[in-house]
């Protein structure tokens, strides 16, 4: 096997073996095939808008969003169409190209989807990108959404199919394989990953990326989320995952999707500039940027932009997230740099 082939038929002895590297070696070779694919000091920048908020039926162990769970969090009514638009317009304003919409819901009701076809129609206007993340989809919900115009759906694997069990019990793992594949079979573009530090084992780590890397089509987008303890949730008192962990999960996920955006999601406001910038050597290239992400705090945008400046990135100015296995006829797509995000709630779904 050569370094940086893209393939489809991971082992999990191929993954094993990544992991257990030298953590030199590792990030070496991560850095080598990130460099092959992408500018080195271009980070993709997007921002997140929470179109609805809390009181979610579903159980996911992890977030403050799940009605079951008293986290404190103040729920919000869908928002209205003009309302978003609105937001899209200044996150435009302030540089934005792409605006992503999440919902914390099971799924769409029938009787949400004009709204969210609204939305996404509105923001595709105002000449932005669009992404939205809204629970499961079903095949004729997809096509609605693909021929409104929205260029990336978000849902995550969350975690390896042999962990899945502990951590979500109301939807399972071959529901979520449905709805990506209903994403995909619309046209869309796929953003999905996982979550990291909820307990799990390495080797779920590893069963969590080798699923990724195994799709017949990388996701376009691939978030690694490192979990945010929320006093409230059946996860508040997990342990803290090593940091060096994370990094590794980042390098082999870089090593395994060349050429997809890894993103770093939630839980870099609790990783200092040290571990963010190892992370960006191991190969992430894009975060969500946002002053407060509703339930949880993100780094400010200054202090992104700092740590940018520190360390010689740029915002990427034309994310191409796609993977070359795509044909390559969409628009260029430019950093989403809003310092608008008061609204924006951190979803896993979305940020995951
Ligand atoms: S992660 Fe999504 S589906 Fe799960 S409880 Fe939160 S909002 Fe609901």
């Amino acid at each position: 096997m050569s370094l940086g082939e893209i393939r489809h038929d991971w082992s999990r002895k191929n993954v094993d073996r990544l992991f257990a590297l030298p953590f030199n070696d590792l990030v070496f070779q991560a850095q080598t095939v990130h460099r092959a694919n992408f500018n080195a000091n271009e980070v993709q920048v997007s921002t997140l808008c929470s179109i609805k908020t809390g009181a979610c039926p579903e159980d996911c162990a992890y977030c403050p969003q799940s009605v079951r769970y008293d986290t404190g969090l103040e729920r919000e009514q869908l928002m209205a169409i003009d309302a978003v638009i609105e937001e899209a317009k200044q996150a435009k304003a302030a540089g934005a190209t792409r605006f992503c919409m999440g919902a914390a819901w099971r799924s769409p009701k029938s009787r949400d989807m004009g709204a969210v076809v609204g939305m996404v129609k509105g923001v595709k206007e105002l000449g932005m990108e669009t992404c939205m993340t809204l629970g499961m989809l079903d095949q004729q919900q997809a096509k609605d959404l693909a021929d409104a115009g929205l260029d990336y759906y978000n849902h995550n694997l969350d975690t390896s199919p042999e962990y899945y069990g502990e951590v979500i019990t109301t939807r399972t793992y071959a529901d979520r394989l449905t709805t990506l594949d209903n994403v995909r079979d619309a046209g869309m573009n796929v953003c999905c990953g996982g979550i990291v530090g909820m307990g799990e084992e390495a080797s779920d780590r590893v069963g969590l990326l080798l699923q990724l890397a195994n799709m017949v089509q990388h996701p376009e987008s691939v978030p690694i989320n490192q979990l945010v303890r929320v006093e409230g949730t059946p996860l508040a008192q997990e342990e803290d995952l090593d940091p060096f962990d994370f990094i590794r999960t980042i390098a082999v996920a870089r090593i395994l999707m060349p050429k997809s955006h890894v993103r770093l999601s939630a839980g870099r406001e609790v990783m200092n500039d040290q571990t963010q910038a190892l992370a960006f050597f191991a190969g992430a290239n894009s975060i969500f940027y946002g002053e407060k992400l509703l339930t949880t705090a993100n780094p400010e945008e200054s202090k992104d932009m700092q740590l940018f400046a520190r360390l010689g990135i740029q915002p990427e100015k034309y994310a191409l997230e796609q993977n070359v296995e795509q044909s390559s006829t969409e628009p260029n797509i430019a950093a989403a740099v809003s310092p608008q995000d008061s609204s924006a709630a951190l979803f896993y779904e979305a940020a995951n």
